[in-house]
Formats: structure tokens, sequence, C-alpha cells
């Protein structure tokens, strides 16, 4: 349920709500809006009385949330959330550009392509270390190693950098290299998992399940927001179908879907929906069209090399072109596309 507080509530109601909560065995969950200050009780309502903390001076309203996903819901929080990643900011009319190779191979390889894309616009550097493969004999990613190259790269272009974690033991070692962790599709749903990295104090990108619906998307960002860690951004990437010609089948109306349901910030990666060059640039630019918050491209400079994911990858003069067509539907829709000018590195 949520706690609505009159207007211009003393930092003391505040706390003594939140120590009422607490006192009563449920975690309290502040959100303070322009307008607004809201307080979120998570868990079993059966067992919680209204009644009292209606009584408590100060409180306007105590109202249920029906929905089974509670902190991610508009409900909770009616205006949509804004994150900033090292100053850059995604959410509210701010698009995050990620952009990157598949798979860390190499630092030169990097490098170049890290160059590329941030003089293209991209405002956050991806590349994984840990990579899920179907195949166990596939190239698994370089580890640590990988990880320190993406660092030094980030640093070196003032880009932030995402990666990816597929295990709970993983995370100690990611969380010294990365400024966004990424969840892929694989791991939607390893609840372990999407506890342990909500209690980190990194940005979460959060991959919807090769098969999974909205709401099951938006229950796994709950496992996250629920462990005390706010900045969860979703990511669709397209979900099995039976159509074979195209890698996977991107499902664009998650986007104004999630938007009435959730406050959460949502991307779109038109590389792992379609596994197509020929067709991201129009799903990229579908998508920001479609009202989402930033596009997640998978770019290398040489594909035919690559160690993953290589059909699908825009070269940098691709993915610049395209970048160039975002800009100017940005501008269309309102909407801004931060550089890495104010990354504090
Ligand atoms: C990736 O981003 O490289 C990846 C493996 O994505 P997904 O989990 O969406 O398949
Ligand atoms: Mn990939």
């Amino acid at each position: 349920m949520i706690i609505v507080l009159k207007p211009h509530p003393s930092p003391e109601l505040i706390q003594h709500v939140v120590d009422r909560i607490r006192e009563l065995g449920f975690t309290p969950h502040l959100s303070q809006g322009v307008s607004r200050t809201i307080i979120g009780v998570i868990g079993d309502e059966e067992k919680l009385q209204v009644q009292p903390l209606q009584a408590i001076e100060g409180v306007e309203q105590v109202v249920p949330i029906l929905k089974p996903y509670k902190l991610a819901s508009r409900e909770f929080h009616a205006e949509d959330s804004q994150f900033e990643i090292k100053g850059i900011k995604v959410g509210r009319g701010h698009l995050l550009m990620i952009a990157g190779p598949c798979a860390i191979e190499s630092e030169p390889i990097l490098v170049e392509i890290a160059e590329k894309v941030k003089e293209a616009g991209a405002n956050l550097l991806r590349g994984g270390a840990f990579k899920p493969r179907t195949s166990p004999y596939s190239f698994q990613g370089l580890g640590e190693d990988g990880l320190k190259i993406l660092k030094a790269t980030g640093e070196r272009f003032a880009m932030p950098v995402v990666t990816e974690v597929m295990d709970p033991r993983q995370i100690d070692l990611v969380v010294k290299y990365a400024d966004m962790i990424q969840i892929g599709a694989r791991n939607m749903q390893n609840f372990d998992l999407l506890k342990e990295v909500g209690r980190t104090r990194l940005p979460i990108l959060l991959k919807r399940g090769l098969a999974a619906t909205v709401k099951d998307l938006l229950m796994s960002a709950e496992y996250i927001l629920s462990q005390g860690n706010r900045r969860v951004i979703l990511c669709e990437r397209g979900v099995k179908s039976f159509e074979d010609s195209t890698r996977n089948m991107l499902d664009l109306s998650i986007v104004p879907n999630v938007k009435g349901m959730s406050h959460l910030p949502i991307i779109v990666d038109p590389s792992h929906a379609t596994g197509r060059p020929d067709l991201i640039p129009a799903m990229a630019r579908a998508s920001v069209a479609a009202g989402a918050d930033g596009v997640h491209i998978e770019v290398h400079s040489c594909p035919e090399k690559a160690l993953s994911d290589g059909p699908q990858a825009l070269l940098p003069n691709q993915y610049a072109a395209l970048m160039d067509d975002l800009r100017a539907l940005a501008g269309v829709m309102g909407q801004k596309i931060d550089s890495c000018e104010g990354v504090t590195v």
C-alpha cells in the first residue's frame, strides 16, 4: 500500500511514519516528488492494519496498490523516473544511447569501436566480459581481463560503461569496473541474481526474457527495487516467436504499454531483437518514435571477425548515420541526448 502525506510534510512527520512502518514489521520506501511525498509499505498487506496509519496527523490517504508489482507501478510513483549514470541522464526526456561490441575482445578493438561510437553520439559504452552463449564451446568472454579493458576504455573516452553479470558470484568483481550492470534476457527470472544486484548501488539494465510477459518483466524489476536499488532501466530485446526470418520478434508496443503501467525508463535493443543490420536502423528509429528512453545497439569495427554476434553488428559508419536520424527524431519528440561532456570519470 502507499501512504500519501499531506503537502509539505515536515522531516519529523516523515521520520515518524517511517518508524511506525518499521515497528509494524514492514519496509518503508520513501518517494519524494515535486508535489507529493509518498511512502510505500511493501510486504504482506493482509497483515497490515490501515486504520492506525490513517490516524497519523499529516497522513492524507492510505491506498492499497492492487498490482502485484508495487514499487515499479505508476501508482507508487506517478511521474516518469529519471536516473543519472555518471552525469548521463535517462528518462523524462533524456535518451540513453548505448553502443559497443557484443563482447570485449581486446583493448585495441574496443578502443577503436569506443572512439567511433562516441564520435557518433553514443553516451554509454557496452561490452560483455561474461557471455551467455548457447554453446559451451563458443567464446565465453575475457572475464576480469575484459572488465579491466572496459573500465580503462570508458575512462579514456569519458563514457560510462555497462556489462553483463550472469552469476551472483561475479557481482563483487563487476561493481569494481562497471557503471551499470546488465541482466541478460536469459537471467531475467534468476531471482537470486536479481536480489543480489538489487543490493548494489549501480543502475541495472534489465533485459526482457525470451518469453516473458510485460508483467513478468515488471515483477523482475520489483525484485531489484525491493532490495532498495531504485535505478532500474527496462530493455525490450525481442521475444521468441514462430517467425524465423528475424532472430526474435521485436515487441514495440511494450514501450507505450510499460509507460502506462510503470514509471521506469524503457529502452529498446533492435540488435538482438532482429539480428539483422538491414533492419536495425528502421527499428531503432521506430523505437524513438514510440517513446523509448533510449536505444541499445551492437557495433563492431570488423563484424566478420567478431567473436560473438558479428552478423548483427552495425559498422561504425552505419551507426553514425543512424545516430544522425535519431538526433533528428529526438528533436521532433522534444527529447535530448546527453553528451559525454559532463561525465565524471
Ligand atoms: C547481449 O547484450 O549481448 C545479450 C546477450 O543480450 P540478451 O541477453 O538480450 O540476449
Ligand atoms: Mn550480443
